[in-house]
């Protein structure tokens, strides 16, 4: 295809707010990338700091990964996972997962993306409170502000305005409490224990006006991703936890974005310290390489859906592309990797570099709080961080930042009036001045 066809051809582009320039300029096109960089059609260089979508985790043009997913291309391009059928790759991970992951026993079930893992979370909890005899169980709570995917049940579960206006969403039966966004909610001299008990209490209220019987889930990101990097206030997670089991309703801990060492640890959940009932994970399971997501549900869970099996017939839920045997094999080497070459604890070690050196920001004048932890960070735009008068929600600063830093060769996002950093786990500490160097001076730019 021609250079021209390329910029007059292309499919819809998510999300967007200007259709129109966009049709008059066409998208800007990425040619290739290596490591922690990307080239553009016109050969430019970007320093990637936002890991594609919070997913590349080992960078670009890994020759290791690609050399598997050929491999695995070449031994059986696919195999499917329905009607008692599977594959060594699929099992493999599967077990592997249940190794690692921070649940006492769990099962796992293959998706493909994000979106359809918190689906399968969505359906999984109305399948087993309608097979334990316990159909009122069904509504699940959610966060002002999360992210947790776009199809209609998931896009249900996301609190953000724009992913809700027009579809219709969310559905009946999601219900959304307070996110514990600190920095914006607090009132004057509220503490993070006093704010964190204070939503807490609201949720308490919703969950006894609602009826606690009536409730099946909360869902919830350890760090509030494309809501604006929101990190857990002091205490929130475990107060929430205790909670949650007072009233029997199931933690669905989203991991999409946390999950395989983005907060220093394996799991967002051991950052924060507070243990799931299930898990979704997607991204940096296969380090974007190849689309994969995972649930992770108890055993007990699991041996209700056999029982109800049993008296009602087939489990009918499923994706041709569950398990993907060249997603599954993708995931295995990029697990393999993350082991091998201590990618968590290296990530842990330079997140704090890069969180000390993003520090420097806090008294930047556009800048009224920097927040993050190991390897994802935001910096919250502010007019005056004192009095919290922010820039309009829409994000005008925000992308104002983003168009310097794209002029300066870097790539980050804007969630509003946050700008989000997240950069590949293995960017060395050079690149990580680059990154800082080149963020300082779009700020600057954008005054
Ligand atoms: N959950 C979280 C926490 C996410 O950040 C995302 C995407 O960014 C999703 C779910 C949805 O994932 P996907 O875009 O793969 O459907």
């Amino acid at each position: 295809m021609s250079q021209k066809s390329l910029h007059n051809h292309y499919p819809i582009v998510p999300p967007t707010s200007n259709f129109k320039l966009m049709e008059e300029n066409g998208p800007q096109i990425m040619a290739r990338g290596k490591g922690v960089y990307q080239w553009d059609d016109k050969g430019k260089q970007y320093l990637e700091g936002m890991a594609g979508l919070w997913c590349t985790s080992l960078g670009y043009g890994n020759g290791e990964i690609a050399e598997t997913a050929a491999e695995a291309m070449r031994t059986m391009g696919f195999a499917h996972m329905f009607s008692g059928k599977s594959h060594e790759a699929g099992i493999r991970l599967a077990e592997k997962l249940e190794q690692m992951l921070p649940m006492d026993d769990s099962r796992i079930f293959f998706g493909v993306s994000g979106s359809d893992a918190n689906d399968t979370q969505v359906k999984l909890m109305r399948y087993y409170f309608n097979a334990i005899g316990r159909p009122d169980k069904k509504k699940i709570i959610s966060r002002h502000l999360a992210y947790h995917g776009v199809t209609l049940a998931s896009g249900s579960l996301t609190g953000i305005p724009v992913n809700h206006a027009l579809f219709d969403l969310p559905l009946d039966g999601f219900l959304h409490t307070d996110s514990p966004f600190y920095f914006r909610d607090a009132m004057d001299e509220e503490t993070e224990e006093d704010f964190t008990n204070r939503i807490l209490e609201n949720l308490d209220e919703l969950i006894q006006r609602e009826g606690p019987d009536t409730i099946a889930a909360f869902i919830a990101e350890p760090i509030m991703g494309a809501g604006g990097v929101i990190l857990p206030p002091e205490g929130y997670f475990p107060k929430l936890r205790a909670l949650l089991d007072k009233y029997d309703i199931f933690l669905i801990d989203d991991e999409v974005i946390c999950g395989f060492g983005r907060t220093g640890n394996a799991f967002g959940c051991e950052t924060f310290d507070f243990r799931p009932d299930t898990m979704s994970m997607a991204k940096a399971l296969t380090s974007a390489y190849m689309p994969l997501s995972a649930v992770a549900i108890p055993e007990s869970m699991y041996q209700a859906m056999i029982d109800a099996t049993a008296e009602h017939g087939v489990f009918g839920h499923g994706f041709t592309y569950s398990g993907h045997p060249v997603s599954c094999a993708v995931a295995l080497k990029v697990l393999e990797i993350y082991e091998r070459d201590n990618v968590f604890a290296y990530a842990a070690k330079m997140g704090s570099y890069l969180q000390q050196k993003l520090q420097h920001f806090s008294d930047h004048p556009l800048v009224g709080e920097v927040r993050g932890t190991g390897m994802i960070a935001g910096l919250h735009l502010a007019k005056d961080k004192e009095t919290k008068s922010f820039f309009d929600p829409a994000g005008t600063a925000g992308a104002k930042v983003i168009a310097a830093c794209v002029d300066n060769g870097l790539i980050l996002r804007n969630l509003g009036d946050v700008i989000a950093i997240c950069p590949p786990l293995v960017i060395s500490e050079a690149e990580i001045d680059e990154l800082v160097d080149k963020l300082g001076k779009s700020l600057d730019g954008a005054l």
